[in-house]
């Protein structure tokens, strides 16, 4: 079967090989692969960033149809839709596989990097921890939904953010489109959206962002009080930008116990004021994909139509063209490859 994996030495772009699937374990499924989305993840992968993984199929944004298990499976049968995620596997009986944070849990399997994902025309998962896709969600958008959608959602979920309480989303590109469409239509918040790019504030403002604040012509810290109840700031922000100083924007825009998430991730610090963060009492916080059920969660919003990830197909033998085009910023949404032809 053919696959895009990591080249012998990372340098940002993948092979597409043919490659032998060993046999599955007694608690594992085979799938043949439908989709799989490219991340901006990938990319970090295939450079070698997070360690070399030379050789590793690729891919965490996976859809496929189930077409063996394992003796021991119980939770999947053959002609499932399931996904193929960036959680793959946790331990399952540290404290935080046991109390609904499986995402940190120290012994993590992550799919596409320290085993192999679903950039290819099969894939093995771990039965118990294979998401199952509900009929009636399309499989190409629930491919970009496994990871930018249940991170989005996830990070929305960590804000606290509670209905009608004002809510800043830094950036309006791929994971930002999803966050506002979150926001909006799952937890009815006051949406405010902070971007340098107009087209994509003009976008926000079309799937539902109550104010799109451009950060290249205003002050957003306080355009963003002015947008807010007693010009005090916003009860939560998510930075999905990957500028440092989106990062310090968004602490600065909070109002007095307002809390602010981190999703994207730039290789930098950012600076705090101690200060501030005593007096006002805010919270910092990160956020990391989620959990099998943030991603149950997901996917059922999406059937709903609540959420809609903005997707283009392309072949897997395009896969370092879409790389390039990502490092360029030309995309926008998720490019997602399509195994079904
Ligand atoms: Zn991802
Ligand atoms: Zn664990």
């Amino acid at each position: 079967m053919k696959a895009a994996v990591v080249r012998q030495t990372p340098d940002g772009y993948a092979d597409v090989v043919e490659k032998t699937l060993r046999p599955i374990k007694d608690n594992e499924a085979k799938l043949k692969m439908e989709y799989c989305g490219v991340c901006h993840t990938d990319l970090h992968v295939a450079s070698g960033e997070y360690g070399n993984e030379a050789g590793t199929t690729l891919g965490h944004e996976g859809i496929g149809i189930v077409t063996e298990i394992g003796k021991d499976v119980t939770s999947l049968k053959v002609g499932d839709r399931v996904s193929v995620a960036w959680f793959y596997e946790g331990c399952g009986h540290c404290a935080y596989c046991v109390s609904g944070n499986e995402t940190f849990c120290r012994e993590v399997k992550n799919a596409g990097y320290t085993v192999d994902g679903g950039m290819a025309e099969e894939a093995i998962v771990v039965a118990d921890y294979a998401v199952k896709v509900p009929d009636g969600l399309d499989p190409i958008q629930a491919s970009s939904l496994t990871c930018a959608g249940v991170t989005t959602y996830k990070a929305i979920k960590v804000s606290g953010i509670q209905p009608g309480e004002p809510i800043v989303i830094f950036g309006a590109g791929g994971l930002g489109n999803l966050a506002i469409q979150f926001a909006k239509n799952v937890f009815n918040a006051y949406v405010i959206v902070v971007d340098i790019n107009q087209d994509k504030l003009d976008l926000a403002k079309k799937i539902g962002a109550d104010v799109v604040i451009n950060s290249a012509e205003k002050d957003p810290v306080d355009a963003i009080k002015a947008a807010t109840p007693d010009n005090l700031g916003a009860q939560a922000s998510v930075v999905t930008a990957v500028a440092r100083v989106a990062f310090e924007q968004a602490v600065s825009c909070l109002r007095p116990m307002g809390k602010m998430v981190a999703v994207a991730l730039p290789n930098s610090d950012m600076s705090l004021s101690i200060p501030t963060t005593v007096f006002d009492g805010v919270q910092v916080a990160g956020s990391l994909v989620g959990t099998r059920l943030d991603l149950k969660e997901t996917f059922e919003f999406g059937r709903r139509g609540l959420v809609k990830p903005i997707v283009a197909t392309r072949k897997l033998e395009e896969i370092n063209d879409i790389i390039d085009e990502m490092k360029a910023g030309k995309i926008e949404g998720r490019m997602v490859i399509d195994f079904t032809k």
